[in-house]
């Protein structure tokens, strides 16, 4: 097969998920009224699939912070962070970002996924081992692909697995970096931080904790599940993004261990792209302060989520085993989902469809994502949808 009928393959593949002309993986935002709404194909819909937990997006803090940033610095850096792209900005938020974890150093990279990338790259290489939940999200697979160490997957939050393989590691298990998330992509579901750091501790191990969809969801002032389990002394590393709840784009790593500067000059993923633009940063930085003050926000947040969780359980659905923000409805076929989907967007609410290989185990999903501003009509309306579709997909 040459290298381009590998492409004609992916083409063919994508038009059978083309329900009446929708391009399910590409869908075009003509225009975006708010944090909860926007135009797609002419018609005003509901965001139910971002990721924007606590609603940022339109913080006028957040904006004017950003606008003021365009006006003093520019458009882009147009370099490196090892070069020319390392402003005041970036400095100063990543001694926010230190600050807030009462942490020693932290690491501003320009994406959440090349956060992981860097710093999991950048910790292990041949000859070590990375320990990795099966749900773990690609920018993990990918970063542990960049490493060179040892792949060992073990079973979706299941410690008996974790454990086995820790143990018959043997001494290596001392050079081995184990990876899990504060809430899972895929199914919205915690991992065990308890366990895993008295496993940890057991095999004289190192953890790193993505908090990528737990930053602004968990614990009292948003830190993620290191602050809801009281565990932050015992997570050696924390990665996360700034493209969900402080809705921007970029990443960060925060440690104790002071070793993590040194990332910043073997890490290739740090090295090898140009820093966030400053507008980014002071968005950022602005969004950071919300985030911490954001008790009421995550109050709400959760509401909506109990809300709909409740409701889609009352109607039958099968979903994931607990109650998040990232609410997956799971389906017995990529057809199934595909119907719910586009029945879902026919009613103007948008949500993620989510089909193998990308899903767990073979499973097709429709996840919804809720956010602390969706109204209680939103989410009423939301419901009534989910009960109209549930013949539909039986
Ligand atoms: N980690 C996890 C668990 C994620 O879900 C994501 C994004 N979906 C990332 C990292 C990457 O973040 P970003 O999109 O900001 O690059």
């Amino acid at each position: 097969m040459s290298l381009l009928d590998k492409l004609d393959a992916v083409a063919a593949a994508r038009k059978a998920l083309l329900p009446e002309g929708i391009d399910v993986f590409g869908i075009p935002i003509e225009e975006v009224y708010s944090s909860t709404e926007a135009k797609i194909d002419d018609r005003r819909i509901l965001f139910l699939g971002t990721n924007n937990y606590l609603g940022l997006t339109f913080s006028p803090a957040c904006i004017q912070a950003a606008h003021d940033a365009i006006d003093n610095e520019g458009t882009g850096t147009t370099g490196s962070r090892m070069a020319n792209g390392s402003y005041a900005g970036h400095r100063a938020l990543e001694q926010e970002f230190a600050d807030f974890y009462c942490c020693n150093s932290c690491v501003v990279f320009t994406t959440g996924y090349q956060a992981n990338l860097a710093t999991i790259s950048g910790l292990a290489g041949a000859g070590d081992v990375v320990m990795i939940d099966g749900d773990s999200h690609a920018s993990i697979y990918d970063g542990c692909r960049l490493s060179g160490a040892e792949i060992i997957r073990f079973r979706h939050n299941d410690m008996a697995d974790l454990e086995k393989r820790l143990r018959r590691l043997g001494e290596r298990s001392r050079s081995t970096l184990i990876i899990v998330e504060g809430i899972y992509s895929m199914l919205g579901d915690r991992a065990p931080l308890a366990d895993i750091v008295s496993l940890k501790n057991t095999y004289n191990s190192t953890v790193l904790l993505d908090e990528a969809h737990s930053l602004g969801v968990l614990g009292e002032t948003g830190q993620g599940l290191v602050e809801e389990t009281g565990l932050i002394d015992e997570v050696d590393f924390i990665t996360g993004t700034f493209s969900k709840s402080l809705g921007g784009i970029g990443g960060y790593c925060v440690s104790n261990h002071s070793q993590l500067d040194q990332l910043r000059y073997i890490s290739r993923p740090y090295i090898f792209t140009a820093s966030p633009t400053p507008a980014t940063i002071a968005s950022t930085r602005a969004a950071l302060k919300l985030l911490q003050a954001g008790t009421e926000l995550r109050r709400q947040l959760w509401k909506n989520a109990h809300q709909l969780y409740s409701r889609l359980s009352e109607l039958g659905y099968q979903l994931g085993p607990e109650v998040s923000p990232v609410i997956a409805t799971i389906l017995d076929s990529p057809q199934q989902a595909l119907a719910l989907w586009k029945g879902l967007l026919d009613h103007g609410i948008y949500v993620n469809l989510i089909l193998p290989p990308a899903a767990p185990e073979g499973k097709s999903l429709v996840r919804c994502s809720v956010s602390a501003v969706h109204s209680g009509e939103q989410m009423d309306y939301v419901g009534e949808i989910f009960a109209e579709l549930r013949e539909v997909i039986q």
